[in-house]
């Protein structure tokens, strides 16, 4: 089923993809990353385990990016777990390594551990890592140096590069919201605190998402919020993120996804679904598709086709999306 809800109009793509465990994953993914690269998304994001514990190897994925496509990357950075001085010194190095584009997050604490147990960190909220990355880019140089190539030892001065913070919304609600409307609230704080777009939360059906923008809009947000969509290609997979957002089962996708006779075939089930929704929300006035891409090109660039979007050329997610 192929057929663009907007012919003519193209829409704003990205990706989020993860650091692999080891750096042995690492050319496979370089690999995937130009395939992504090549369709012209606005950015493609790279995850952070909560506490840093892929800090290394994330910046290592972000500033290949960087440097070897024309896309920008935008990182992941969560606080739980980390002083302020820890938060700090982590967004300098990412600033210093050119990233200028922040998914600002509290993340989770290590699984297995309850709140009450554990240091969360000096920093409670995402709203609170939002401010502590507009304030350590303000205390920098105004400027940044670029070197002037062929030219020795000579440098040119120019402005340095804005910082765009974008943040987390939960269209179905946070598992640790008490209620609707704390969601609503925490994406204030975290637009009054500087962010400049918010992505969501994987979500099973277009009407939970724009149900979702129609009540922050209400509320009073005016960031673009951007929708979260993920290719449920296996049963285990939905499982999986089931556990994880304490959403209800979708019941005609886990159908489709356990009648389906091979893998080919539940793949098929995945990336129909994935390109309805897609299609759906960008109806319904989506301002583009943030697609999880779990380190693979061919299922995303699949939904992609299947859905009939036209992608952009340009890359300013903040242009495109509002
Ligand atoms: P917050 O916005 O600070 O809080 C989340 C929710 O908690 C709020 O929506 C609200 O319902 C509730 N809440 C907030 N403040 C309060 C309060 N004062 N009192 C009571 N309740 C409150 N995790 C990672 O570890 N690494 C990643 O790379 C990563 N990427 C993600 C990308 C996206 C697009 C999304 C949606 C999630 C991602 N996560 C990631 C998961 C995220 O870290 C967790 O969902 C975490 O529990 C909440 O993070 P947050 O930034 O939304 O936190």
């Amino acid at each position: 089923m192929t057929s663009a809800v907007d012919s003519g109009a193209t829409t704003p793509i990205s990706f989020e993809i993860y650091p692999p465990r080891s750096d042995e994953g690492l050319p496979a993914l370089y690999t995937t990353i130009g395939a992504l690269a090549a369709v012209r998304p606005q950015f493609i994001s790279v995850t952070f385990g909560a506490g840093g514990s892929t800090r290394g190897r994330s910046l290592d994925v972000l500033t290949h990016i960087l440097h070897a496509t024309d896309v920008p990357p935008l990182a992941h950075l969560t606080c739980v777990g980390s002083s302020y001085a820890e938060a700090n010194a982590i967004i300098r190095e990412f600033l210093d390594a050119g990233i200028t584009r922040f998914l600002a997050l509290r993340g989770d604490p290590p699984a297995g551990t309850s709140e009450d147990d554990v240091f969360l960190g000096d920093l409670e909220s995402a709203a609170q890592l939002v401010q502590l990355i507009g304030r350590v880019q303000a205390e920098r140089a105004p400027y940044a140096e670029e070197l002037v190539p062929g030219v020795p030892g000579a440098a040119r001065v120019g402005r340095r590069e804005r910082v765009q913070i974008s943040v987390a919304a939960f269209p179905n609600g946070h598992p640790r919201s008490r209620h609707a409307g704390e969601d609503i609230d925490a994406l204030l704080a975290k637009q009054a605190a500087g962010a400049e777009a918010a992505i969501t939360q994987l979500f099973f059906h277009a009407d939970e998402y724009l149900g979702f923008v129609d009540r922050a809009r209400s509320a009073g947000v005016t960031i673009p919020i951007l929708p979260g969509i993920m290719p449920i290609t296996t049963p285990g997979r939905l499982r999986r993120v089931l556990e994880l957002t304490g959403d209800p089962s979708p019941a005609a996708l886990a159908q489709a996804l356990d009648a389906a006779d091979s893998p080919a075939a539940q793949r098929a089930v995945g990336i129909a679904h994935a390109a309805d929704l897609a299609r759906q929300v960008r109806a319904g006035g989506a301002p583009g598709v943030h697609l999880y891409a779990f380190n693979n090109h061919e299922t995303v660039l699949a939904v992609l086709h299947e859905a009939g979007l036209r992608t952009t050329a340009s890359h300013d997610p903040y242009d495109h999306a509002i």
